[in-house]
């Protein structure tokens, strides 16, 4: 299968190069050049399948041109090695719950598999690939997860001093093997610089072979569409049951989640409707009023994860629906909540049917309580553990409410490793050098 990218103006490339480059040359988004549908002797039997069974079907119709069959097979199943299980909320509305990986956040998802099957086209090279990441907390905690024992990859991970939680600095410096955390005495923006003026540097790239695992690459977000095939699957009997339509909300930031729930309509999942759930990061929900796509500068909220001022997959979804504003509309509608709307509903579903809610996931949840319908059944993306945002969790919800998850424990016990080192570029630089 070829990949071409969303601004048309530079060649299609194999799997392999979407990969491994990220964006393509003309600074556009790589998409599949087909997308294929799923008869119905596998929607007939998907309630039969597991998760790993569902994940490998689909992974089948986007790679199994590119990479061996068997191969495919251990890369899905040993990436996917955690559920993404429903569970029933409040009436007709579930959680569909993806916080069950090693960083318990839906992003392990399509990370674990980025990284296996990098690996697997590396497999071949006798040279050691080296991925950079610049991180402000959760991505490197989920690529560096993801990278970890992968063997031919070394990960990088650049993170500003003093400032990322106690808990997401202990999911990326405590793992050692071929996971290397440096902490920068500046910000997010100097580790970012670092990164990019690297991968620009001339020495070092005849030196080293350099990659990124940013989040906008086809690995990491086409296998998020498994686990919507997922919710189905374990919904089947009750949607049929009591004869109803689903419908999914998503929590968005960067639009990778919903653009892989779109794709999975596309391959014949039996979808209704799709709600991207925004903070006061509002731009996608505007331009389903208006038409118009104005991005702005992000504002800061509670579910920090969706504070993103111009989504970047949302030229993904515009390339999908051929720019037609009116298909899109017509699969998508927005919902958006403030901090206060979101802690209320925190609250709200806590106290009343006893689950916990994090911030991103209550948007999805409070999208579905305003918009179902009783022919409907809806299930939201519960897109990361409450615990990952312990203290807004709190204090909405009492102290000693918000239990630390084992996975978070044993990180925080773990031995803190990390290389300081100063935001000039010709420490970093030296650093590299020393590599190979
Ligand atoms: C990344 C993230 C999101 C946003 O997902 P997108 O694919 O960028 O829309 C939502 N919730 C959490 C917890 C996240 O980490």
């Amino acid at each position: 299968m070829k990949y071409y990218s969303t601004r048309k103006s530079t060649a299609v490339v194999d799997l392999k190069t979407a990969v491994t480059k990220g964006l393509a040359d003309d600074n556009g988004l790589f998409m599949p050049e087909r997308i294929e549908s799923f008869d119905s002797a596998f929607f007939k039997n998907i309630a039969n399948l597991s998760f790993q069974d569902i994940a490998f079907e689909v992974a089948k119709k986007f790679f199994s041109d590119d990479v061996e069959l068997h191969s495919l097979k251990e890369l899905v199943y040993d990436a996917i090695n955690f559920d993404c299980p429903v569970v029933p909320v409040n009436g007709n509305i579930y959680s569909l719950e993806l916080f069950h990986g090693p960083t318990l956040a839906f992003k392990d998802v399509g990370a674990r598999f980025m990284a296996r099957l990098l690996g697997y086209f590396l497999e071949k090279s006798e040279k050691t690939v080296h991925v950079l990441v610049a991180t402000s907390g959760d991505t490197g905690s989920a690529v560096a997860n993801g990278f970890l024992g992968v063997e031919g990859i070394h990960v990088h991970v650049l993170y500003p001093k003093g400032k990322v939680s106690d808990i997401q600095e202990s999911q990326f410096t405590t793992l050692g093997q071929n996971i290397t955390a440096i902490e920068i005495d500046g910000n997010f923006d100097d580790c970012q610089r670092l990164v990019k003026t690297a991968f620009l540097d001339a020495e070092i790239n005849k030196q080293l072979t350099l990659t990124s695992a940013n989040s906008i690459n086809v690995a990491r977000f086409l296998p998020q569409a498994f686990y919507y095939f997922n919710a189905y699957a374990r919904l089947q009997g009750v949607l049929k049951e009591q004869n109803k339509e689903m419908v999914i909300a998503v929590p968005s930031g960067n639009f990778g989640n919903l653009t892989a729930g779109l794709f999975a309509k596309r391959m014949g999942l039996p979808v209704a409707r799709f709600i991207a759930a925004n903070n006061n990061n509002d731009i996608v929900y505007n331009y389903l009023k208006t038409a118009k796509y104005e991005p702005r500068a992000s504002v800061q909220t509670i579910a920090n994860a969706m504070d993103v001022g111009d989504p970047s997959n949302f030229v993904r979804i515009i390339d999908l629906y051929n720019n037609n504003f009116e298909a899109i509309s017509e699969h998508i509608v927005g919902y958006r909540y403030s901090d206060d709307e979101i802690k209320s509903v925190i609250k709200h579903v806590f106290d009343e049917f006893a689950y916990l809610l994090d911030p991103h996931g209550a948007c999805g949840y409070e999208a579905l309580n305003q918009y179902l319908n009783n022919n409907q059944l809806g299930v939201f993306l519960e897109t990361a553990h409450p615990a990952k945002f312990t203290e807004t969790v709190e204090a909405v919800v009492g102290k000693g409410n918000v239990p630390l998850p084992l996975k978070l424990a044993e990180f925080m016990k773990g031995e803190k490793l990390s290389i300081p080192m100063s935001k000039q570029f010709d420490d970093f630089k030296a650093y590299l050098k020393e590599l190979n």
